[in-house]
């Protein structure tokens, strides 16, 4: 048995979406845990940067590169890349997302094309990439007792419904299927997919719902554990997932909510 100081050392990870919020505090988390990690932007070549000059200060390793993962051309070029410099990957976190919101009845097709582009089709075209890899390399012991790992960055709405965001919760209810049919189909060959689904984590994408007291307090009330979610409570999970203590984890979705699925409207006696 082969004995690990860190439990992610000397796998390759590919973080989407990793210049800023959630994927910024995954990437520094997986790099901590001892995986080198490709930091993945689309636009914030600087963020990117400031990311990786934070990893590389803690002794770790990684390189960022642009592409946008709705864009086949762009995913195929940073798997490539990673692989030319790393030799392969070993875990995919699907993280990339953004919203677009708009009431139902007057939601453009841009705005529903943009973000199912980016947050269901996006996390298939990585996925798939990833996939290949791992089927060409299979199970390397000395890396992992999986032949790799695909974190899909979901949402509590895969499951809760979200007036005036229809097309952000159309599209994480479909990662939720993507990510177990995926699971469903790999896991002979050793492949893990899960995803994570964050409650309210404080990052740029929610920004209204914690910046003033008010609405921090309005949004407190749909969180038993009342207080909001950092980057680092999903980089936790995200590591955990992606190591060998998950190893027979497939398929499920990792709520970190603080309890936001608890039908919080109940809280008093309802
Ligand atoms: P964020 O806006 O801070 O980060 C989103 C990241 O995705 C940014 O780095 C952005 O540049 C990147 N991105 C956008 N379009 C891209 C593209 N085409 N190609 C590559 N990268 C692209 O927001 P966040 O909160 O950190 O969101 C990260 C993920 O977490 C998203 O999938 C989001 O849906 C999910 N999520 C967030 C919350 C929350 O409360 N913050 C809750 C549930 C789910």
């Amino acid at each position: 048995m082969i004995v690990k100081t860190k439990k992610l050392q000397g796998q390759v990870a590919i973080v989407t979406g990793a210049s800023s919020g959630i994927g910024a505090g995954v990437a520094k988390a997986l790099a901590s845990a001892g995986a080198a990690v490709v930091v993945n932007y689309s636009s914030s070549a600087d963020k990117a940067e400031e990311v990786l000059k934070e990893i590389k200060g803690e002794g770790g390793d990684g390189f960022t590169i642009k592409a946008d993962v709705s864009k086949e051309e762009d995913v195929l070029r940073m798997f490539s890349e990673t692989i030319k410099r790393y030799g392969t990957v070993d875990i995919l976190v699907n993280n990339a997302g953004l919203q677009k919101d708009a009431k139902f009845h007057e939601m453009s097709l841009e705005q529903w094309d943009h973000v199912i582009g980016i947050n269901l089709t996006g996390q298939f075209l990585c996925a798939r990439e990833a996939i290949k890899e791992f089927i060409k390399r299979g199970v390397s012991p000395e890396r992992s007792l999986s032949a790799g790992k695909i974190i899909c960055m979901s949402s509590v709405h895969e499951v809760i419904p979200w007036a005036g965001h229809a097309n952000y919760a159309a599209s994480k209810g479909g990662v939720m299927m993507l990510m177990k049919t995926i699971a469903q189909e790999y896991a002979p060959l050793k492949i893990r997919v899960n995803s994570i689904g964050p409650g309210a984590i404080r990052t740029p994408i929610n920004y209204a719902a914690w910046q003033t007291p008010q609405a921090y307090n309005q949004l407190l009330k749909l969180i038993p554990a009342k207080r909001i979610g950092e980057a680092e409570d999903v980089g936790r999970a995200a590591v955990w997932l992606a190591s060998d203590d998950s190893e027979y984890v497939n398929g499920i979705t990792l709520f970190v909510d603080g309890g936001m699925l608890l039908y919080p409207g109940f809280e008093d006696n309802g």
